[in-house]
């Protein structure tokens, strides 16, 4: 990795940062703000000063878009960019960004950099990024619950009820948030070989903030609309599903059982793929009861 390979792509997006003042008009870059989901009404953007919406769409075309949650606004990239500049939240937070976008946010700030939050993952030395994963499914493992597909920002995860699903790897940005709601642990990591040119990862990225957009237009629609169907079926209803076609009997109590489990595995999902990014005490505590309480239930019913 070379200084260069860094600057390469923060170049254009800080170029682009430097035209934003109050006495300009706003460039394309802002133009997307304008029609962004309702669940992003409560930012409040068109409340802010022209100059400061400039520079969260800048921020915002600087982050990866993976919005995976790990800077702590669980509803992705334009939440952290907007609490960067209306509340001086750290440039340091983006995970999946690695050092070069907290570099290149501290620029668009004009402050010093800082060390970005440590990863799990091992550091690829030509982005200076954390190494890319994509999520696979072991479909012989998979229930066909459709827990996963609702849980992915960028749809890319395809299936129906009581039939295996698959995940389109070139869609997937791997961010992990599929995993937790699994209740049979059937979705796993793989590293992958990813070095886009600077050009290609602006354009990757515009690609998956699109995708994003339009996976919450569309669950917003179906939320609007009593008479669709529901999406997600519970573990309970698939399980009982496939027992039918399997000619398995299942008793209710194993049915409660199972669904107490999956909601302590799906929590403690959770909170490990907090503690791997940041140790936490109050955390850490919450976690080992969970465990206790999973492997108690587990007992229970052995
Ligand atoms: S990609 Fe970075 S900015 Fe976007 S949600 Fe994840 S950690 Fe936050
Ligand atoms: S498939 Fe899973 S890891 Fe990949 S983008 Fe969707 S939720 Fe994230
Ligand atoms: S959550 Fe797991 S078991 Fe359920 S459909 Fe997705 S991959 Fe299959």
């Amino acid at each position: 990795m070379t200084p260069s390979d860094h600057s390469s792509y923060s170049a254009t997006e800080v170029t682009q940062a430097n035209n934003g003042d109050d006495s300009t008009p706003a460039t394309p870059i802002t133009n997307r703000l304008a029609t962004l989901p309702i669940l992003f009404d409560s930012l409040q953007l068109d409340a802010l000063p022209q100059h400061e919406q400039q520079l969260i769409a800048q921020i915002d075309a600087c982050l990866p878009q993976t919005q995976c949650g790990l800077c702590d606004h669980p509803d992705g990239c334009l939440p952290y960019a907007t609490a960067i500049v209306t509340q001086q939240e750290p440039v340091n937070k983006c995970v999946p960004g690695g050092q070069p976008v907290t570099d290149a946010i501290a620029q668009l700030m004009g402050q010093e950099t800082l060390p970005v939050t440590p990863s799990k993952w091992p550091t690829d030395l030509t982005s200076g990024r954390p190494r890319e994963v994509r999520a696979i499914i072991r479909e012989a493992d998979c229930i066909g619950c459709t827990k996963c597909i609702p849980a992915c920002p960028v749809d890319a995860i395809v299936g129906t009820g009581k039939h295996m699903h698959t995940i389109f790897t070139d869609l997937c940005t791997g961010c992990e948030l599929c995993l937790p709601p699994c209740p049979v642990d059937c979705i796993d990591l793989v590293e992958i070989e990813h070095t886009p040119t600077a050009e290609e990862r602006v354009q990757e990225q515009a690609h998956l903030r699109q995708r994003y957009h339009t996976h919450l237009d569309r669950v917003t629609e179906q939320l609007a609309d009593r008479t669709h169907a529901k999406p997600v079926i519970s573990m309970v209803e698939a399980k009982l599903g496939n027992a039918t076609n399997q000619s398995i009997d299942i008793g209710e109590d194993e049915a409660k059982h199972t669904i107490a489990a999956a909601k302590l595995r799906t929590k403690i999902k959770k909170l490990e793929k907090q503690l791997a990014v940041r140790d936490n005490p109050k955390k850490q505590t919450e976690l080992a009861a969970l465990q206790l309480e999973l492997a108690e239930l587990t007992a229970s019913v052995e």
